[in-house]
């Protein structure tokens, strides 16, 4: 295939990239998104694979129907509320394979003694693929391991940690920089033999593999989702490494698309919690457990029964839905979705608020609610609802609590102060279903339990819904 094609063929699969990520920013088009990204993966691949004439078929048709055998099973296996976990693993696996490419290359050199005459910069850029592959995968794996509970998802730390991962840092950069100068000290006669830029090659594999353990094991189980994406972000740097190494434009530029959009995730997730990406990766939040409670809050909460619940609900006719991480736990969605179009057949407008972090990953609620077929036109940025809060006759709060906390608004001395939360306080009635008065994710109380116009109704979120959409049947 003539090098003019294989590009022009390259720049319609990044195109069909860049549409597909558009199309995933909204809701209604993110499932077309999708197909439209898959399809430009599936020509960049069928490019990549008529314009080598060199490949080894065999091989590339057992990869192929192997990966779409694990692919397809863990898709259709893997419960909702594991994406993250399943998230982690494919990033490692993305990290993992870029280290391949870079390692194939170093070998094709060392093996060919084309070492001595390579460029410095391809070292270099092999050098990088290595790190770049080698923390992601170890880190991911991590991640994985705390996120599925197989690793204590506390936060692991210890005295002089950020001296040893700065000593290791100046380690693999050392590393790197010899890999890249290893040609010009041989040439200048120094005791560097082409044996030891290879052991400072393996060198530096371990000790990015070591580096990827070190910079995740402060980190708390809950903050992980933040991890998860930022070590996205790092599995499309290292595609990208890897695409300068074999000189493929496509993953040069898809493993730029993911880099980028994974930062930028990252970046929307810190800031709808408030917190700052350093604060996240080196504070070891949740290391100390325990709630922080407020000598501020008190009240006294006033719990409400399915049976009482019935009849404000009977009679509001606007009434907003704000699902949290406990809707997940208890997985409610279905008996959410029956009560919201019960409450539609009643003749109520119903609306879902759906704050960004609501949940434990990016589009938790969105994901479990489409599952759910709860209609995209119903779910609501938290900017849309909070303006009309005042509207709302009956905001129903389910499993969620840092979110709609409003001491975020109002408790500087509240570590959630400055987060943007659904300001459900302001509607008319607030019912919140939870099982306790036990605080969420950030370990901090909510005044919203205690608020003249809140009620709480105590229990499972699956069951209490299930309940109160069993007593408009009645
Ligand atoms: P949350 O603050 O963690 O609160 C969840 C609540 O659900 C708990 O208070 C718990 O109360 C309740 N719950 C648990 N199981 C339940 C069940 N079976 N039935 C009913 N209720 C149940 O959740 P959130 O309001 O969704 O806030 C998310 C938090 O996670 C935020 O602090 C956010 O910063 C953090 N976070 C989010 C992401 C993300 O990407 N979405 C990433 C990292 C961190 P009881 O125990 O009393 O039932």
């Amino acid at each position: 295939m003539p090098d003019s094609l294989v590009n022009f063929l390259y720049i319609v699969s990044a195109m069909l990239f860049v549409l597909g990520l558009k199309m995933l920013s909204r809701v209604s088009t993110a499932r077309r998104g999708n197909g439209i990204s898959a399809i430009g993966m599936l020509l960049a691949i069928v490019t990549a694979l008529a314009s080598d004439s060199l490949i080894h078929w065999p091989w590339i048709v057992v990869g192929l129907a192997l990966g779409s055998v694990i692919g397809a099973l863990a898709a259709r296996l893997i419960a909702m509320t594991s994406m993250p976990e399943m998230v982690a693993l494919f990033n490692g696996f993305g990290g993992i394979a870029s280290l391949l490419v870079g390692w194939v290359e170093f070998q094709r050199l060392h093996s060919g003694k084309m070492l001595a005459g390579a460029p410095w910069s391809d070292l270099l850029i092999i050098g990088i693929t290595v790190l770049i592959g080698g923390v992601t995968f170890t880190g991911s794996i991590i991640a994985w391991g705390k996120l599925s509970e197989k690793l204590d998802s506390k936060p692991v730390l210890y005295r002089g940690q950020q001296v040893i991962n700065v000593l290791l840092v100046i380690l693999v950069l050392g590393a790197i920089s010899l890999v890249s100068i290893g040609r010009t000290l041989i040439d200048s006669g120094s005791q560097l033999e082409f044996l030891s830029v290879y052991s400072v090659f393996v060198g530096l594999g371990v000790l990015s593999f070591i580096l990827g353990v070190m910079v995740v094991i402060p980190i708390g189980g809950g903050d992980m989702p933040v991890v998860i994406s930022l070590l996205n972000s790092y599995s499309g740097m290292a595609a990208c490494a890897a695409g300068f190494v074999i000189r493929n434009n496509v993953l040069i530029v898809s493993g730029a698309l993911v880099g980028s959009s994974g930062i930028i995730l990252t970046n929307i997730m810190c800031k709808a919690m408030n917190r700052s990406l350093s604060n996240v990766l080196f504070s070891g939040f949740g290391a100390g457990g325990g709630a922080k409670h407020s000598a501020d809050i008190r009240g006294e909460a006033k719990p409400i029964s399915v049976e009482d619940a019935y009849p404000i609900l009977e009679a509001a006719q606007n009434v907003l839905i704000v699902p949290g991480y406990g809707m997940a736990v208890a997985q409610a969605q279905h008996a959410v979705q029956e009560l919201s179009s019960i409450l539609q057949d009643n003749g109520a407008e119903v609306n879902f608020g759906i704050h960004p972090v609501a949940g434990r990953m990016p589009g938790h609620m969105n994901v479990l609610l489409a599952e759910a077929n709860v209609p995209y036109d119903q779910l609501r940025e938290m900017d849309d609802v909070n303006p009309i809060m005042e509207l709302v006759d009956v905001a129903l709060v389910i499993g969620a609590n840092d979110v709609v906390n409003p001491a975020a608004r109002s408790d500087e001395k509240s570590p959630l102060y400055g987060m943007p939360v659904v300001n459900v306080d302001k509607a008319r009635t607030v019912i919140v279903f939870k099982r306790s008065l036990n605080p969420g994710f950030a370990g901090i109380d909510n005044p919203l339990f205690f608020g003249e116009n809140t009620r709480m109704l105590f229990g499972d979120a699956k069951s209490s819904i299930q309940s109160l959409a069993g007593e408009f049947k009645d």
